[in-house]
This record gives C-alpha cells, structure tokens and sequence, in this order.
C-alpha cells in the first residue's frame, strides 16, 4: 500500500448460573465460573476497552493486579497503543493471560506524540496489520487533539487520514483519541467513507456530536470522568442516550476517578466504580448493564470469542 502522506456490586445467585444468564453467548468461561463456586458469589463480567497496561507503570504488578482484575469480574482488556517503538511489546503481552484475563491490543500512533511520529511507521503498520495475531483487535489510538500545545493540525490530519485508509484496508475498527476536535474528526472519517466504526475513547463531546459518531457506528468509551458530580453533560448523556452506545473504560494509569489522589495510578479496577455509578444514573441494575456494555465491546472490536 502506497501513502500519499508521511465494589459493592456483588451478586449472589446460583454459581454458574448468573454467569449464563448474564451472557449466555460470551459467557463459556468455565474457569470463571469455578474460580467462584466456593463462595457462590459471582461479579459481573467487564471488559475495559481503553487500558494502557503495557506502560511502565504496570512493570512491577501487571500479573497481580490481573489475577486481582478477574476476581473482580474484569475479563477482558484492550490495550491501545501510543509509538511505533512500543508495538512490539504491546503485542506480546496480548492473549490469554494466566490470570484468565484475556489481552486484546490496537496498534497506531497516538496524536499527543505527533512529533515522534515518522511516514515510515505508517508502512510499518499496513505491513504488521497483514499479518497480525488475532487478538489485535483495531487500529488505535488515533484521532485528533487540539488540546495539545502547538497542535499542527495538518500534520495530525495526516497521520490521521492514513490510518484511517489503513483500518479501512484491513476492515479494522478505530480506538479514536479526540480532544476539541470532535467535527474535525468526524468530518474526516465522513469525508473518507470510513465504515467499520470503532470506539471514541473518553468521550467528551456534545449530545449533537455524540449523535454524529454514533451515526457512523462508533460507541463512546465512558471512563473515570464520569465518577465526578461535575460531570454534568456526560452525567446526562449516559442517562439519556441508548445503551448500545456505551463501552467501559479506564485509560489507566492515566484517568484517575474521583477518590484517587491527583496524580495515583489508575487501574482497570476502577471500570468497576464506573459502572457502578452507571447503574445509579440510568436506574438499571448491574447485572443488565454489564452484559449489555461486554457485548457492545465485542461488536465494536468484532471479537467473536
Ligand atoms: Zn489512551
């Protein structure tokens, strides 16, 4: 391919049971079940579809905040990715973990690193795409931001665009990074016919903005911003929109919700709490809402398993 451009919600039912009920196509995960059948107490199963577990600041824990992850029903994760220079350790951390947690990943380049992006890594990517495992789920993150200093919006509507041409080529979803600039990004994906939707991650537009992406097929990732009584317009839209727009998610470390200090480690633990105040707002209980938000994640990242 040629570029132009360079808690508390516990529920206690029948072991194995609710696990069924609660996802009947998603859930055969008889190691689940067991992990469970002593205590007849089985958390609601969640994926956390924007979790940076592959940085640094995972290095000295990652295999114990996962077993710690699925005993608190978190399942499944996604990790996008941020530089080229990261992919290769990112897509080796992916799979099946011993935890039980399953590991998927996008590959990109993240706008906030506009500057240590190279044309050649556009290439690089179209190349790693062809032969992908199977767990790389979408291309991402990506997008545009324009809370950066000194943005460059051209040069980020380029890196852009093509990554957009490239998940077109390989049927991809997109895992969108999108700060101020939400028509803009909109309007490029329009622009450049994009048809396999994808997630933007920590939304934060309008209700008119959150139609547009959902008309073009994407969910909005709801994370820690939505844990702050300040949150007013997100507070709502999560109340008011349907619930097939909605996936969970963390940005963790990064995203603090609100009972962290400025400045903690944020966890995938934490989509937990989201979801819990999910449940307040909307009036419906967990264990409607987390089946529902698990299969939304896996239609968006068409992940059949
Ligand atoms: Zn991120």
């Amino acid at each position: 391919m040629q570029f132009k451009f360079g808690s508390n919600t516990r529920q206690t039912l029948d072991t194995g049971v609710y696990c069924r009920q609660l996802n009947p196509e998603l859930c055969n995960n008889v190691f689940y079940e067991t992990l469970f059948s002593h205590t007849k107490t089985i958390p609601p199963m969640v994926f956390d579809s924007h979790c940076h577990l592959d940085f640094p600041a995972f290095d000295k824990d990652r295999d114990e905040l996962l077993a710690q992850c699925y005993r608190q029903g978190i399942t499944h994760i996604c990790l996008p990715a941020t530089e080229q220079p990261h992919w290769s350790r990112l897509i080796n951390m992916l799979g099946a973990h011993k935890s039980g947690v399953t590991l998927y990943g996008a590959l990109g380049l993240h706008p906030f690193f506009l500057h240590s992006h190279k044309d050649s890594y556009l290439e690089e990517l179209d190349q790693l795409l062809s032969n992908k495992p199977e767990s790389v789920v979408a291309v991402g993150e990506t997008g545009l931001d324009l809370f950066i200093e000194n943005p460059d919006l051209p040069r980020q509507e380029e890196l852009f665009a093509a990554q957009i041409i490239i998940a077109a080529h390989h049927n991809l979803p997109l895992i969108l990074h999108v700060r101020k600039a939400h028509d803009q990004t909109a309007s490029l994906l329009r622009k450049l016919r994009f048809q396999e939707g994808g997630i933007v991650h920590a939304w934060s537009g309008s209700e008119q903005q959150a139609k547009a992406f959902l008309d073009l097929g994407f969910k909005l990732g709801i994370g820690g911003s939505l844990t702050y009584e300040r949150a007013k317009r997100l507070r709502r839209q999560v109340t008011d929109l349907p619930l097939n727009a909605f996936v969970l998610e963390t940005d963790a470390p990064d995203i603090p919700p609100a009972g962290l200090e400025k400045g903690e480690r944020n966890t995938p633990l934490t989509s937990v709490s989201v979801l819990n105040i999910m449940s307040e707002l909307r009036q419906e209980p967990v264990h409607t809402l987390a089946p529902a938000l698990m299969k939304n994640t896996h239609q968006v990242l068409n992940i059949t398993t």
